[in-house]
């Protein structure tokens, strides 16, 4: 499930508003504060959003065999991969797209 966000330089925001809120409130400018407040959240609404869903990091668990032949299981979502040598390969599961950089346990 995606949701949107902004991606916004916070540290950036906080001084610019920082600066115009001190300026202000030494001014005795009330009005203009709860203007300048508006403003910056007009400001942060107008940012452009980006679409964003959680990474899940998984590895590959290798299964001896038994019943079925040896193989590689995704650890995030159990999909099997016969492929000993893909896995390796596989920057991310074919199945569930999770990114296999997780340390093996
Ligand atoms: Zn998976």
């Amino acid at each position: 499930m995606t949701h949107q966000i902004r991606p916004i330089d916070g540290n950036d925001l906080l001084k610019d508003v920082n600066c115009r809120i001190n300026d202000l409130f030494a001014a005795g400018e009330d009005a203009k504060l709860l203007q300048c407040l508006d403003e910056e959240t007009r400001r942060i609404k107008s940012a452009p959003t980006l679409d964003y869903a959680p990474v899940v990091h998984a590895h590959w668990d290798y299964y001896s065999g038994g019943i079925i032949r040896p193989h590689f299981r995704c650890s995030a979502c159990s999909s099997p991969r016969y492929e000993h040598y893909a896995v390796n390969e596989f920057k991310y599961c074919p199945s569930c797209g999770a990114r296999m950089d997780e340390e093996a346990r």
